[in-house]
């Protein structure tokens, strides 16, 4: 019998609970993928009543248009993506996008834009997760890959390591656009916790002349911080 590809990355087991598993997760693990309420505020996926745009976003709207997020960041889906991110477990990549592929499968976007790393993180890491993640949503929609459009021109720290009330000013004028952008353009990002990266990609992208932003992330932190 063939090996499934979860079989010849994890021989058969889970990469969370080490059981038995066909995937690259079990069943139950699976199954334990925290997911969203289906009543969630278009334009910044924070619950919403009636999946209304919430008084936040209609008070003091964002520079992007709409967000589409596979899960909530809890656990486990954050240790798939801390382990993408902090351990090199690359084929997490692949899995984390078909899940994010079929939330956003339908969408019309122009092309897809991983938030970049600084040229000094990529040298540190060897590989920015959320260009691996994007590569497969990108092949799985048939959406245009455009990871040239925006590059991170500064190195800043990472936005994990600090206070909410900084993470707006460490991303402040971080990025830049190679040249002039048009149509929709889908950003894709591995977490969205305050929401500050993607305001500042999608403003970058706006200033370069994007009509439409729209976030494509992984996982979306359930509750305004
Ligand atoms: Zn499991
Ligand atoms: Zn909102």
């Amino acid at each position: 019998m063939l090996k499934t590809l979860g079989e010849m990355l994890f021989g058969g087991s889970c990469f969370l609970c080490r059981g038995k598993a066909s995937g690259l997760l079990c069943e139950p693990c699976d199954a334990d993928l925290p997911r969203l309420g289906p009543e969630l505020c278009p334009r910044c996926a924070l619950a919403s009543p009636g999946g209304a745009v919430c008084g936040r976003c209609l008070t003091q709207p964002p520079a992007y248009d709409a967000t589409q997020a596979a899960f909530a960041y809890a656990f486990p889906a954050d240790v798939l993506i801390q382990s993408l991110k902090f351990r090199g477990e690359l084929a997490l990549a692949p899995f984390l996008g078909d899940i994010l592929s079929k939330i956003v499968s339908g969408i019309g976007v122009d092309c897809l834009v991983p938030v970049p790393l600084s040229a000094e993180r990529l040298r540190s890491r060897g590989y920015n997760q959320a260009l691996e993640i994007a590569r497969r949503v990108a092949a799985a929609t048939g959406t245009r890959l455009a990871p040239e459009l925006c590059e991170r021109g500064r190195d800043t720290a990472e936005q994990m390591d600090l206070p909410l009330e900084e993470r707006a000013k460490n991303v402040r004028g971080a990025f830049q656009c190679a040249g002039i952008v048009a149509g929709t353009v889908a950003v894709l990002d591995d977490v969205m916790t305050t929401g500050a990266t993607l305001e500042e990609m999608a403003a970058t992208l706006k200033r370069a002349g994007a009509a439409r932003v729209v976030n494509w992330v992984v996982a979306r932190t359930p509750h305004r911080v």
